[in-house]
């Protein structure tokens, strides 16, 4: 019999791994606790290495095509609208913050299908209270009563996973608030427009030729209650620039989402126990200040099927399998989760007066070569080599 993977969570991160795994004759099964699949959220903006995760995963040209408005990031300009930092519409540009606007549902749907295409069994209306993490050259993983190979925690940042087989790693309130909507019709620009202001940013990018998303990102205290959201998002952000005014007021209330951003500072210390394995938010929840999430949860999905699925298909044993995984991953995903955090501190996290105007100034004095170049070491990743089996004499 083939091996058999149980992922827990059917978001971008679970799909992704289930997606892998199965492309390497893994037989896998998604436990997702909500009764129907889909995607909350509005849109994001994928930048060059979640392309390349994506098409990591079998997606072809016409697959890329389909999922949103190619554009890039044309720089940071201040709540007034004047620009930080204007980054010139150049070839290398274009490829150092190259990005896809998306609507988040188009990006589920695909990965959703092709889970599906590869064999893989989705079960929603199955929330996981228990795991048990197994030996990777012992017992097996179960995770609500259903024995497993391998055990993928793709449960979000307040995975019942991690809570269970990682009890001293908890979630934290980042401070922060971000509302998320979709505006009907184009915005006025082409590219990801990013705007920052004292503990506040707003960004919009093109999703469709008809549909612009926009989020706007503030500090508040946490599990505050908003009666009307789209109302206080606009009246947050009134005297912002005349483009942050157009799409909050081309918004309908239904269209707007809002959620409170945690994150795990530090990350687990390891991404694998026994024979489970963490990806995506699970892992390490980082604060949306680089828009990396759902990237780096499409990398750790396609490092699952290659890392894992392909040694461990091939006769390979599990344990150095896991540990390649961890080694791959973990220091990728700190280095990412530190550079969010200084980013927030230097950009949307940043309070107000001469802090803004010294931080705007320094930003205008950076040469457009140094920003492209920090930004091409993060999107530049793309997946690794399948990893060779490491053979040995327990093969599971
Ligand atoms: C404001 C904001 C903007 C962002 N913008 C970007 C961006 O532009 N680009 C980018 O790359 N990233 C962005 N991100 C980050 C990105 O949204 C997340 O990192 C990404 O969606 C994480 O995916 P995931 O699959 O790990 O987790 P999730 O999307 O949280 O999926 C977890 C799944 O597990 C299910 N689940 C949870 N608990 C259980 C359980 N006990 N049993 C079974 N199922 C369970 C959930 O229902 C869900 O389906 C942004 C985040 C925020 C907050």
């Amino acid at each position: 019999m083939g091996h058999t993977a149980v992922v827990v969570g059917a978001g971008v991160a679970g799909l992704a791994s289930a997606v892998s795994l199965a492309r390497t004759g893994w037989q896998v099964t998604v436990l997702e606790r909500s009764p129907e699949p889909g995607e909350v959220g509005a849109g994001l903006a994928m930048t060059p290495n979640a392309v390349a995760a994506f098409r990591g995963l079998g997606f072809e040209d016409a697959d890329v095509a389909a999922l949103g408005h190619p554009t890039w990031g044309s720089g940071i300009r201040d709540l007034e609208g004047r620009p930080v930092l204007a980054l010139p519409d150049t070839p290398v540009v274009r490829r150092s913050v190259g990005l896809i606007g998306v609507h988040r549902r188009r990006l589920h749907a695909a990965l959703h299908r092709r889970a599906l295409a590869c064999g893989v069994e989705i079960v929603t209306g199955t929330p996981v209270t228990t795991v048990e993490a197994g030996e990777p050259e012992g017992a097996p993983a179960v995770v609500e009563g259903r024995e497993a190979d391998v055990v993928v925690g793709a449960d979000g940042v307040r995975s019942a996973v991690r809570a269970a087989l990682f009890p001293a790693s908890h979630p934290v309130y980042s401070g922060y608030s971000s509302w998320r909507g979709i505006a009907p019709g184009a915005s006025g620009y082409t590219t990801l427009q990013q705007y920052w202001g004292p503990h506040a940013e707003f960004g919009t990018v093109r999703v469709a030729d008809d549909e612009t998303y926009w989020y706007g990102y503030v500090a508040m205290p946490g599990r505050t209650v908003i009666g009307d959201e789209l109302a206080a998002a606009r009246a947050r952000f009134a005297g912002w620039a005349s483009p942050v005014q157009q799409v909050l007021a081309a918004t309908p209330p239904e269209a707007v989402l809002r959620h409170d951003v945690h994150h795990l500072p530090g990350g687990l210390p390891r991404y694998t126990t026994g024979r489970v394995v963490m990806v995506g938010d699970a892992a390490h929840g980082t604060l949306p200040t680089m828009g990396q999430g759902a990237a780096t949860a499409l990398e750790d999905g396609c490092c699952a099927g290659l890392l894992i699925g392909a040694p461990v298909a091939g006769g390979g044993r599990l344990a150095p399998a896991l540990e390649a995984f961890d080694a791959a991953r973990r220091p990728r995903r700190r280095a990412l989760a530190r550079a969010s955090v200084a980013s927030g501190r230097f950009g949307s996290h940043l309070g107000g007066g001469w802090r803004q105007t010294l931080r705007n100034t320094v930003v205008r004095l950076t040469p457009a070569g140094a920003i492209t170049r920090g930004s091409r070491a993060v999107t530049g990743w793309t997946p690794p080599e399948p990893a060779p089996p490491v053979l040995g004499t327990a093969a599971r």
